[in-house]
């Protein structure tokens, strides 16, 4: 690890040579296979590691506890059942309107393209859910269209996914074509940890493609700690910057990742040091296998008033909880004394 120089190196390849193997993650950061305790490496099977060397390489060798790695190590835990802990928290398999489409926001919705992602992320609330049987392909265009076309509220395409920036440039361009052919939409987002995790991901023709886009643009990445933001990772984030485009940031907040004020609050600065604004904290969706990393509701106020009085406004992220059937991501901190 210690010479591979993953600026240097193409994003396809790094996506085509990821970590799946935890043993080799363990060896990489001299670390013991112990630290995989039995239950682990059944975890792995049930949601596979997945880790680009890009990240990795973030994290401090010799640390079993470094907060990069335990988002991605496949944890013992993950097995234990806790009954408010399902495959499917957000309902949505029923939002699930038409192919790649999941419709639950008045004027937006989400395009799944691909149900793949360069990272897993052990606390994910999709880790369950059957993406491959719902990923539209050329010839389902049409119907996306009629359907857009029907819901004269939509204004707002969300590539989701999956991760939509695994796709090639050249498949992301057809699609963004074919949306700007519809006056109806202004805004095209795209939600993606992949600018995180394998930076050289931002190339040329992903800039180029982006900024001469007719629609207005919003990336959101997905980032946890400071420590993902080595100086790489922000100068190319600032590329996308630079050409005007929106760069928002999403965390999840993690016990045992970055369940301090002092930490949540250097990830805001770190941000802001590369343009990109904090967006949402997210509490943890309660699916299956992610209970080792929740929070109390008590902790959560302590640590979200602490980040309130040490942060300027502008640098605090919202503090939300998607409800199944909601109409909008709920806002926490505080709502019960209004
Ligand atoms: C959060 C979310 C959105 C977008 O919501 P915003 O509040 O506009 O960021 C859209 N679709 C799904 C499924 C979501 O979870
Ligand atoms: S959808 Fe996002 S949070 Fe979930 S595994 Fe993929 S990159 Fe991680």
């Amino acid at each position: 690890m210690i010479n591979y120089l993953y600026q240097e190196q193409n994003w396809q390849s790094q996506l085509s040579d990821l970590i799946t193997d935890p043993l080799e993650l363990l060896q990489l950061l001299q670390l013991s296979p112990e630290q995989l305790l039995s239950g682990a490496i059944l975890a792995s099977e049930q949601f596979k590691l997945r880790v680009p060397r890009a990240f990795v390489q973030k994290m401090t060798p010799g640390d079993p506890l470094d907060p990069l790695l335990l988002q991605v190590l496949p944890h013992h835990l993950e097995l234990e059942e806790h009954p408010n802990f399902v495959t499917d928290p957000l309902g949505e398999e029923q939002a699930n309107q038409q192919l790649g489409v999941l419709h639950k926001y008045k004027s937006r919705f989400l395009l799944t393209l691909t149900g793949a992602c360069a990272v897993h992320c052990r606390y994910c609330f999709r880790r369950h859910f059957p993406y491959q049987e719902n990923l539209p392909k050329n010839e389902d265009w049409l119907n996306i269209k009629n359907y857009i076309e029907s819901q004269a509220d939509i204004n707002e395409v969300i590539f989701s996914g999956g991760d939509p920036l695994t796709l090639s440039n050249r498949k992301l361009k057809l699609w963004i074509e074919r949306l700007e052919l519809l006056p109806q939409l202004k805004f095209l987002r795209i939600h993606s940890r992949v600018p995180i995790v394998i930076p050289n991901r931002v190339d040329k023709e992903l800039v180029s493609l982006l900024k001469n886009s007719r629609l207005r643009i919003i990336v959101v990445v997905h980032s946890n700690h400071a420590n993902e933001l080595d100086d790489f990772t922000c100068a190319k984030i600032s590329e996308l910057v630079e050409q005007k485009i929106t760069v928002l940031n999403q965390a999840v907040l993690l016990k045992d990742i970055n369940n301090s004020a002092q930490i949540l609050a250097d990830l805001s600065y770190r941000l802001f040091d590369a343009g990109i604004m904090p967006y949402y904290l997210h509490v943890l969706d309660k699916v299956k296998g992610a209970h080792h990393f929740d929070l109390s509701s008590e902790e959560i106020n302590l640590i979200y008033k602490d980040v309130l009085e040490n942060l300027p406004g502008y640098l605090v992220p919202k503090l939300v909880r998607e409800i199944a059937g909601e109409k909008n991501k709920t806002p926490l901190f505080g709502v019960s004394t209004f």
